[in-house]
């Protein structure tokens, strides 16, 4: 344990996802040892990211205004939908230049062990926008891990009714992992090839 304020940072950068105590203690230390500017720079742009910086009404993708810079494209195929977890999956997906449609920010994946249902995601908003028939295609695009496939299969179950096409992106993504992970060759691959989700 350490003092008053260095034990408050070390605590606070322990609560970011990925960083375990030891990681937590050398970030601290980093941190102390900086140049005083490049540390004002880095709390800045913290802050100001959480000012800046908001989610679209329309597809809760990262937006600076009040709907996000996709949404607000006309040349984007607003027939076509892809369903993704989270808005890192949307720039994963960008990046293929394999998809010319628009995007639904789930905010997550269902995961009872972690307390998320379907309610604690941006579903019941996903289901209001399909409502005025101007999208014709679903592609789902959750992450190929049990809570992206459970998340999957749950939108299919829901959106089946609906008279839509639902799609699901072609096997090869690499199993057990993150979306965003995928190098592009593969993830474009997996969207040309999508298929009918059962
Ligand atoms: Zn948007």
């Amino acid at each position: 344990m350490y003092e008053g304020v260095v034990q408050d940072l070390i605590d606070e950068l322990g609560r970011l996802p990925g960083v375990g105590p030891k990681s937590a203690q050398r970030i601290a230390f980093h941190l102390l040892q900086a140049d005083p500017a490049d540390v004002r720079r880095l709390a800045e742009v913290l802050i100001e990211v959480k000012d800046k910086v908001k989610f679209c009404s329309v597809c809760f993708n990262v937006a600076e205004d009040d709907q996000c810079r996709i949404c607000r494209d006309p040349r984007r195929d607003p027939s076509v939908l892809c369903v993704v977890e989270e808005y890192k999956d949307v720039v994963a997906i960008e990046r293929t230049r394999e998809f010319r449609g628009r995007y639904h920010v789930l905010g997550g994946a269902i995961s009872p062990i972690d307390g998320i249902g379907p309610e604690q995601l941006h579903i019941r908003e996903l289901l209001t926008r399909l409502g005025d028939g101007t999208v014709t295609e679903v592609i789902l695009a959750t992450d190929p891990n049990l809570e992206g496939e459970a998340t999957a299969t749950y939108l299919t179950r829901m959106l089946g009714p609906l008279g839509l096409r639902v799609t699901r992106l072609a096997s090869g993504l690499p199993v057990g992992g993150d979306l965003e992970y995928a190098d592009e060759v593969t993830l474009g691959r997996a969207f040309v090839g999508r298929q009918t989700a059962t």
